[in-house]
């Protein structure tokens, strides 16, 4: 029994903060009551409050994902946003400091948006999911979206977040996914985070279920049928619930894709991209349709098995073309951390053993076990996937598809936090400019959303999400890791 259910959620961070909310509760009561017995009464003259002290950082060298460079700036901050960013101006009353401002002196230092990480799982593995928000923070991940998981849980854990230092938390609920569900539960390595949706009837009450569960997207998987699919997109889109989906393996990318908002992984991108495409789709159709027994998880590795390494060997450039224009709205979220964990070793990184202290000792001793058992067989793995992954980032980029950054973390080795800048690394490594990868991982995933207008970039009204570097990220991508400050709705990471 998970203590992610609503009523029960008690992190330990959490308590003292509970107990001075009760706390506050009871102030405001007694208040109350005194205001009742006096009579008291809203003065009649209109007192000024005070304004909410600044945060005003100093000489710093802002990075902004569209703009770029700034050098020698001040950038203000009140409350949760950004109320000034510009030369320092002694006339303007945003920048004129009072005895309660907190001013930062960050010469030689720079300034980038607080990091999105587009795909990651809070409850796949839940002895980490108390670790994950402070982690996420350190790192400099300032928002998330969570790509799977029960969704009572996750409303319950950002509920219980809400007043505590954390990134903020944007999810979709379970995995949408057909009559058999890969992520059922049957085993520790298929924790249950999808749900099977039957029909297309069932569609719109599944969707109108999960936005009044405080759902932000919903996410659709990959044993779903075309005209599920299609409703459930449909159901999404008068509700204004934006979609993530992988490819379904009865359809093809750029028949599905159109429909998403973003798609993960590349996954099944290959299977439309072969010469032989038509053939893969009818065999994969005919398969999915003559399963009646046994685990999702097992048709879907069945299918990928017999097929991935077949289409990329089978790879047909203008088809493919074809496939990827078809894709020019939709993001795609390689999670190439993911997809090359199995050949690039991150566990290998001279970085990775300070930044696997941070996991809890029964999580180490479970992944140093796994590290353990892919070091001896390291010779049997193929990593066509992986470096078709890597190659593709290319093709995207050239024929002008939205690439966002996303980890999947905890999944598959992902420390949170310290994954997201492997990932942008991968990126850079992949064909992007710095600046693209620092695009994809602040802007695009707020264009997702629809936040555009108020997250990602460093400007007056933009949310105070930021992070501090004390290197140059446009320089070496790998900067992105000399964080000295984090700065999460208005207030400084301790
Ligand atoms: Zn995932």
């Amino acid at each position: 029994m998970s203590k992610y259910t609503a009523a029960k959620y008690t992190s330990p961070l959490l308590v003292n903060h509970s107990a001075r909310s009760r706390l506050i509760t009871k102030v405001l009561m007694i208040a109350g009551l005194c205001c009742t017995l006096l009579a008291c009464s809203k003065p009649q003259t209109t007192q000024e409050t005070p304004a909410a002290p600044k945060t005003i950082i100093n000489n710093v060298n802002i990075v902004d994902p569209v703009d770029g460079l700034a050098t020698q700036q001040q950038v203000v901050i009140q409350e949760d946003k950004i109320v000034y960013v510009g030369p320092v101006d002694e006339t303007s009353t945003a920048t004129n400091s009072n005895d309660t401002d907190h001013i930062v002196d960050a010469t030689g230092q720079f300034l980038i948006p607080g990091l999105w990480d587009m795909h990651v799982h809070f409850l796949y593995d839940e002895a980490l999911t108390d670790v994950m928000p402070e982690l996420f923070l350190r790192y400099g991940v300032t928002s998330v979206r969570d790509t799977g998981g029960d969704v009572t849980k996750l409303a319950a854990l950002r509920e219980a977040l809400q007043d505590t230092p954390t990134p903020r938390i944007y999810f979709s609920g379970p995995l949408l996914d057909g009559k058999f569900v890969v992520y059922d539960g049957s085993d520790p390595s298929r924790p249950p985070l999808g749900t099977g949706v039957s029909g297309e009837e069932s569609a719109m009450a599944t969707v109108t279920a999960l936005k009044s569960a405080g759902a932000d997207f919903i996410k659709i998987y990959e044993l779903i049928d075309p005209a599920t699919y299609n409703s459930l997109a449909a159901a999404a889109k008068q509700l204004e619930m934006p979609i993530a989906s992988h490819v379904p393996l009865m359809m093809t990318a750029d028949v599905a894709g159109p429909i998403a908002g973003s798609m993960e992984h590349l996954r099944n991108i290959e299977l439309a991209c072969a010469a032989n495409w038509q053939d893969l789709l009818v065999q994969r159709q005919a398969k999915i349709t003559g399963f009646t027994e046994g685990l999702g998880h097992t048709l879907r590795s069945e299918l990928h098995s017999a097929q991935r390494i077949p289409a990329i060997k089978a790879y047909d450039e203008t088809r493919c073309d074809a496939v990827l224009d078809a894709l020019t709205n939709t993001i795609q979220v390689p999670t190439l951390r993911l997809n090359t964990v199995l050949m690039l070793k991150p566990f290998e990184r001279a970085d990775w053993p300070e930044a696997a202290t941070a996991l809890p000792q029964n999580v180490l001793e479970n992944w140093q076990a796994r590290i353990n058992l892919l070091s001896a067989n390291s010779l049997d793995i193929d990593h066509t996937f992986a470096n078709w992954s890597q190659f593709l980032i290319a093709r995207l980029l050239e024929r002008g598809v939205p690439i966002g950054a996303g980890t999947d973390t905890p999944i598959g080795l992902g420390i949170p936090g310290y994954s997201l800048h492997t990932e942008l690394e991968l990126l850079v490594a992949s064909g992007m400019s710095t600046q693209q990868a620092l695009y994809s991982a602040t802007v695009t995933p707020a264009e997702f959303l629809g936040l555009e207008g108020t997250m990602g970039q460093i400007k007056v009204g933009m949310a105070a999400d930021l992070v501090l570097l004390s290197d140059n990220p446009l320089e070496n991508i790998k900067h992105s890791r000399t964080i000295t400050k984090v700065m999460s709705k208005g207030s400084w990471v301790e």
